[in-house]
């Protein structure tokens, strides 16, 4: 059997895979062999998940930490201690988010920070934190999640749009630094994933009939639908693959 896609023995933090679409990345990563460092703000569910994984995959490959990814002395500390009690992280997914449905005329200056703080600026800091210390062992993975707003406006989603067209130009700021150190950073863009952040649309039938026609698919994602893109970009079957924003979207942001 081919090994390119084999992640036995490297060691992954996806942040914000207590739930969602960073979980079934994790479990992805998980099914591939890699070893996980699981991660969220809420240390009770947290715990959860990370006993449903220990089940699966035992004690030996699934460790959970907890720091909020907006805070600059959380995120450095967090990532120290991983290096020191866990091991040497082989790949970051910057997955953890939020949604802030607002019209831009009614948007409140704090909301704006919070989702720019919470989406754009997290990947900045915990990558930073990693890549100190991938850069001096010339290896690693970074994945940003982007979005289908990293292309496409939609209103009521200004900050979200704002932040996530920033990582697609965040992947490329990192490429263009860290990549000739062996280190691929690569964007996943999802499109419309039923998770707890999109319940509420998945629930309204004028919007949910809206992305049944508009997604040549024709339905809506899973975060089981990541999974396999995540880990082609965790793994020497993308070692030469720089830069990119791979969109994972049904077909939504190539039909007008
Ligand atoms: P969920 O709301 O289901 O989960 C969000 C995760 O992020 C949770 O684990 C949460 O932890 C964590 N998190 C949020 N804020 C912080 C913080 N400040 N510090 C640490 N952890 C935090 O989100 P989704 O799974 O739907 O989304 C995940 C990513 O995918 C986001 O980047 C989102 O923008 C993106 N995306 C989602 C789409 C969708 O359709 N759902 C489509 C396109 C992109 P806790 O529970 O502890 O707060």
């Amino acid at each position: 059997m081919s090994t390119l896609f084999d992640l036995t023995g490297r060691l992954a933090l996806v942040t914000g895979s207590s739930r969602g679409i960073g979980r079934s990345i994790a479990e992805g990563l998980a099914d591939a062999g890699a070893t996980l460092v699981l991660h969220g703000r809420d240390a009770a569910r947290l715990a959860e998940t990370e006993a449903e994984f220990v089940a699966r995959y035992g004690t030996d490959r699934i460790h959970a930490v907890a720091f909020d990814i907006t805070d600059e002395d959380a995120v450095d500390a967090g990532i120290a201690e991983i290096e020191a009690r866990i091991g040497a992280l082989d790949v970051l997914v910057n997955n953890a988010g939020i949604q802030h449905r607002e019209p831009l005329v009614e948007l409140d200056r704090a909301d704006w920070d919070r989702v720019i703080a919470t989406n754009l600026t997290s990947a900045f800091l915990v990558g930073r934190a990693v890549a100190r210390h991938m850069l001096p062992r010339r290896s690693g993975k970074i994945i940003n999640i982007a979005s289908v707003q990293t292309d496409l406006a939609r209103p009521t989603l200004s900050a979200y749009t704002s932040a996530k067209g920033g990582i697609r130009n965040l992947t490329r700021a990192m490429t263009a630094e860290w990549a000739g150190s062996n280190i691929q950073i690569n964007a996943i863009a999802p499109g419309y994933i039923h998770t707890d952040m999109t319940q509420k649309l998945v629930d309204d039938p004028q919007f949910n009939g809206w992305i049944l026609g508009r997604t040549p698919a024709a339905r809506w994602g899973t975060p089981a639908d990541l999974a396999g893109p995540a880990v082609w970009l965790s793994s020497a079957g993308s070692d030469f693959v720089n830069g990119q924003v791979i969109f994972i979207d049904g077909g939504m942001t190539v039909v007008v």
